[in-house]
């Protein structure tokens, strides 16, 4: 039985929209944008929407969704973001054909892979520039890991260079902490004697500086998701609210009303402790009126993060299959049956698109 509600709706048109503007934007300084698939479980739609709108590569973290979107028939290249697992190296050479890395027994391993399987794989090595997740901490270990796979891995592809930056650490690229991977890159040209094709400077929050225009000459690669998808993290966190070229309402869920009434705001009786083992606090503001949606932690996760777009709703809280929300204030009468709709974070868009919740495409 495929249920109507709650159900999630992405508009492909606007997704396109964002996708192209990024990549045109991008473009315009030399920079090529792989197109990551991971926030939204690698959605085929999307992938194609990437695909469409400019996109170099298609990107994920996660070697199971690029072989799904290679099985739905989207053309790659595709390129792996997750260092690769020791025991994923031949299902790596044999699903994507680039890879970021950052250990030299790894990249053994791959090359070992590509002799059985008769083929060449592009490898992207990652410094670790102060964000403190993946890549190499030590310059001169990485220079001499890139020369290492150039002279002595005749199947692997020395591509270029990579950092990520924004995730972990949560520092902010710079034009200088950019900087730092064009010196590396150049120091691993001079020892090998040619020019790496692709310096990859980051992710989303390295597009901000394509949008300032501060992007050193030489990074010529990004690896971009929130940005197209839902185009919030700069917005919202970050405060930069003149990227007009970008929608913010790419998604949304909708869910409908299983119960309205008027009841106390302070719960009645002994406060314990709550479903998920937290003990709860709640502010007295008498009787209100509430409603109750089927729409619950088991679909999104966080629901206290939700932003209902109904004016005057406000998310109370909620349980695993429920969620509770405050319409006193709402301007239109909301009743039983009435289908309400919420804008979705990061975390909600990874929740709502792993299968669970059907999807309705706008602009398919
Ligand atoms: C997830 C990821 C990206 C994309 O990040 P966004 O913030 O969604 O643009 C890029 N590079 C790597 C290595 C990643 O893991």
């Amino acid at each position: 039985m495929e249920r109507e509600y709650p159900y999630l709706e992405i508009d492909l048109a606007a997704l396109r929209q964002n996708f192209t503007a990024a990549a045109a934007l991008c473009r315009a300084v030399g920079i090529q944008v792989a197109g990551v698939v991971k926030g939204c479980n690698a959605l085929p739609e999307i992938a194609r929407a990437y695909r469409e709108s400019g996109a170099s590569e298609l990107a994920s973290s996660r070697i199971e969704q690029i072989m799904q979107l290679r099985q739905a028939g989207i053309e790659g290249p595709y390129l792996l973001l997750r260092i690769p697992m020791p025991s994923e190296c031949d299902e790596v050479v044999r699903w994507c054909d680039t890879s970021l890395n950052s250990e030299i027994t790894v990249l053994r391993a791959l090359e070992e892979a590509c002799v059985r399987q008769g083929k060449t794989h592009r490898v992207i090595m990652m410094a670790d520039l102060g964000d403190l997740r993946e890549g190499f901490w030590d310059k001169d270990e990485m220079v001499a890991a890139c020369v290492q796979v150039e002279r002595e891995m005749p199947h692997l592809h020395l591509a270029g260079v990579g950092v990520n930056l924004g995730c972990y650490g949560a520092i902010q690229p710079t034009p200088e902490k950019l900087g730092e991977l064009v010196a590396i890159a150049e120091r691993v040209e001079s020892q090998i004697g040619r020019k790496l094709e692709v310096i990859s400077g980051g992710a989303t929050s390295s597009f901000t500086l394509v949008h300032w225009g501060t992007m050193p000459p030489r990074i010529n690669h990004l690896r971009i998701g929130e940005a197209v998808l839902l185009a919030k993290d700069l917005h919202d966190s970050w405060g930069i609210h003149d990227m007009d070229y970008f929608s913010r309402s790419t998604m949304r869920i909708r869910a409908q009303v299983l119960e309205v009434k008027k009841k106390p705001t302070y719960p009645q009786g002994t406060i314990v402790i709550d479903a998920f083992g937290h003990k709860p606090t709640f502010v007295d503001r008498g009787i209100r009126r509430r409603a109750l949606v089927s729409l619950g932690r088991a679909d999104v996760g966080n629901l206290e993060e939700l932003i209902p777009l109904d004016a005057g709703v406000t998310v109370l809280g909620g349980a695993s299959d429920h969620c509770i929300l405050d319409v006193e204030d709402c301007a239109q009468d909301v009743q039983v049956g009435d289908v309400l709709s919420f804008a979705i974070n990061y975390g909600h868009m990874l929740c709502a698109t792993s299968g669970r919740m059907p999807i309705r495409y706008l602009n398919l």
